[in-house]
């Protein structure tokens, strides 16, 4: 691609480094931008860079959120002993959309992927293996997408509670192989997790 002006080249190519947006998006963004009050870049780029900096983790379940905790970890009508493990944010947010789960959370902040070089230490997986070890769970249900790095980090987090008494479970495949939790209809995923199943017998079906 051509450009008549360095200016528009860079922004081109800063957009165009993110997920989904070509070259081609990318220069129409940019061109939009420009026929725009000025305000409106302005706006964008400072939320932006104010989300970039002061962006929070809760200290509970690593959920983003703009306070210590984030407000369902801090909502005592809450069950904190049942936890939901899931991948990041998007997950929590097509759950809590289902209005049928009344527990915590633990946002592992991605997958096991040897591939990727994403390890268990990349992960928040110590931090809810030490809360299974303090006692306070009754039970983890994993809610991970049914791809081989979900499985994988599945199996692993599994393994490192295996010990200690408290029920492991998955939530039931009515969502099919391979599919994101956040694509899955709000009915499907409220069902799977009610019918969530023991993790166990999801191994045995493998
Ligand atoms: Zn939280």
């Amino acid at each position: 691609m051509e450009f008549s002006s360095k200016l528009l080249e860079n922004a081109v190519n800063e957009m165009s480094q993110l997920p989904g947006i070509g070259k081609r998006t990318a220069l129409r963004l940019v061109l939009h931008m420009l026929k725009q009050p000025k305000e409106q870049t302005q706006k964008l780029a400072s939320s932006l860079t104010k989300m970039r900096e002061e962006i929070n983790f809760c200290a509970n379940c690593h959920n983003i959120s703009d306070t210590k905790l984030c407000e369902i970890c801090a909502n005592p009508r809450r069950d904190e002993q049942l936890v939901c493990v899931v991948e990041d944010i998007r997950d929590v947010m097509a759950i809590e959309n289902t209005s049928q789960y009344r527990g915590h959370y633990h946002v592992l902040g991605g997958k096991i992927s040897p591939m990727d070089g994403i390890g268990p230490g990349d992960l928040t997986i110590p931090s809810l293996v030490e809360k299974v070890k303090t006692g306070n769970i009754r039970e983890l249900i994993f809610a991970l997408s049914s791809t081989m790095e979900g499985d994988t980090t599945n199996f692993y987090i599994y393994k490192q509670i295996e010990s200690y008494s408290i029920i492991t479970t998955t939530i039931a495949r009515g969502i099919s192989v391979g599919d994101e939790l956040e694509y899955a209809d709000e009915v499907t995923l409220g069902r799977s997790i009610l019918h969530r199943i023991p993790f166990e017998s999801s191994l045995k079906s493998l």
